[in-house]
């Protein structure tokens, strides 16, 4: 495939995440990772800690604790203004990377006068991923390496429901692509977006894996790179369990449930864009870049478990219905009502005269109250955590739902939900079981050494 082309199937999306662009040395790295001549889009996120410490400063502005925010944005200056020091030798690209930062500081501060609302909090999030895309931009051509800012305000857009709209994304891409015909590396930020209002937006957090796999779709790529700070997905959760291990493949819906069921490696919608395209994922390690990782595709390995994720903040609804039975219609009241709201529900099940279901966003909950206890006694369960197995899961495998039930038997469980999918079983805990529950399938399912 020629650099002319209008096609995109030679090129790579390749995105890093916080960790891997979170000092010089790890800079330098990805530097080292996307010199090659391969066509490709790479993805930036903001340094690792600083999109946190945005919402903070954002949070004290919103408390009209405007001396603290701007302590909080000196200290955002000075972390940079170190990784500034050692990334750069040429006193030029330091000096255009110091200004630089200066100024989305400055830019910072001026919040301090504005009446403050989620509108400027989306501006103040922002800035992470623009000063991470700047700093890749100089150190790249420090080392005489040219590479093309491709700006995300310029073409990552969402619709009025807040989703990409991926047919302007594709063509706005495009557009912006056909002024480089002969140019093989764009670098672009990850999570940021504007809205169907043309405001700044952002993909939600762990967004920038979302990005890629958006730029991925809309150019029809070769492959989605997602470079972060560990071998690939592991099989449980490594930041609760012990001696998890590397799955090596996953099929799209496997790994969309995992990501949707709490695996932070990816973000919860990463893997539909990549799925609709039939876009090979490929989770790698920026830190050893040799390792094998995790290739996610169309391809199932039939008659396996893979992997254990789990998703907290997990409220259960139990909606007793007043009737005897759950009458014709109770069922469309109760689902309507969560629409009128907009609020996905994530596991139900049903009884002869209830239904119990799991949310996980509660900022509607009071609403939703007072309009299902006109049609049934409501009682809710919060502090919920959702532990999700994935694998083959078809109905016909026999003994797969049995080993997870199983292997929970010493623990209480809320709700089980199988049936639903062919990839993943869904078990509701208290989240205070949570870590006994994961290390508990560790041992059981993947006959992993737990301590
Ligand atoms: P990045 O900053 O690169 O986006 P994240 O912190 O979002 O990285 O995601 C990587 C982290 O996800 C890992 O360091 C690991 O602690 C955590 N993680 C949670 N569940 C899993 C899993 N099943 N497999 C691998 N990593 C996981
Ligand atoms: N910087 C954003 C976050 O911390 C987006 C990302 O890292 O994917 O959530
Ligand atoms: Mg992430």
């Amino acid at each position: 495939m020629n650099n002319n082309s209008t096609s995109f199937s030679d090129l790579v999306v390749m995105k890093f995440g916080g960790t891997s662009v979170g000092s010089a040395e790890r800079i330098r790295n990805v530097g080292d990772l996307i010199s090659g001549s391969e066509r490709k889009v790479v993805v930036l996120s903001a340094m690792s800690g600083v999109t946190n410490m945005l919402v903070e400063i954002s949070q004290l502005f919103n408390n009209s604790n405007t001396q603290g925010a701007l302590n909080k944005i000196q200290e955002l200056q000075e972390k940079y203004q170190v990784v500034i020091e050692e990334l750069y030798s040429q006193s030029e690209h330091k000096e255009e990377a110091l200004t630089f930062v200066a100024e989305k500081m400055n830019f910072l501060r001026s919040f301090k006068e504005e009446y403050f609302t989620d509108f400027e909090e989306r501006q103040i999030l922002a800035q992470g991923e623009i000063i991470s895309v700047e700093m890749m931009r100089l150190h790249l051509a420090e080392r005489g390496i040219v590479a093309i800012k491709l700006p995300a305000l310029e073409y990552m857009v969402t619709n009025k429901h807040g989703e990409p709209n991926l047919p302007e994304i594709q063509s706005q891409l495009i557009e912006l692509l056909s002024h480089y015909p002969k140019q093989s590396l764009f670098i672009t930020e990850g999570y940021i977006c504007r809205n169907a209002y043309l405001e700044i937006d952002n993909l939600k957090r762990g967004g920038s894996d979302y990005t890629a796999a958006l730029i991925g779709a809309a150019l029809d790529a070769k492959e989605i790179q997602i470079w972060t700070d560990i071998d690939g997905l592991h099989n449980n959760d490594p930041r609760v369990v012990d001696h998890t291990t590397a799955v090596r493949h996953l099929h799209f819906n496997e790994a969309a449930e995992l990501a949707y069921f709490g695996a932070k490696i990816l973000h919860p919608a990463c893997i539909h864009p990549a799925k609709m395209r039939n876009i090979p994922v490929r989770l790698l390690n920026s830190m050893e870049p040799e390792a094998k990782g995790t290739i996610i595709s169309n391809r199932i390995k039939e008659g396996s478990l893979k992997a254990v994720a789990a998703k907290d903040g997990i409220t259960a609804l139990r909606i007793l219905s007043s009737r005897m039975l759950l009458a014709q219609g109770f069922m469309r009241k109760v689902f309507e009502t969560f629409e009128r709201y907009q609020t996905a529900v994530d596991m139900i099940t049903t009884s002869e005269v209830a239904i119990t279901l799991t949310i996980d966003n509660t900022n509607r909950l009071e609403e939703i109250l007072l309009e299902l206890r006109k049609i049934a006694d409501v009682s809710v369960d919060e502090d919920m955590t959702i532990i999700s197995v994935v694998g083959d899961m078809n109905w016909k495998n026999v003994g797969f739902e049995s080993r997870v039930v199983e292997a929970l038997s010493e623990l209480p469980v809320r709700m089980i939900s199988y049936g639903g999918s062919n990839y993943g079983v869904s078990i509701l805990i208290r989240s205070e079981d949570k870590v006994r529950a994961l290390k508990l399938l560790s041992k059981h399912l993947f006959h992993e050494e737990v301590s």
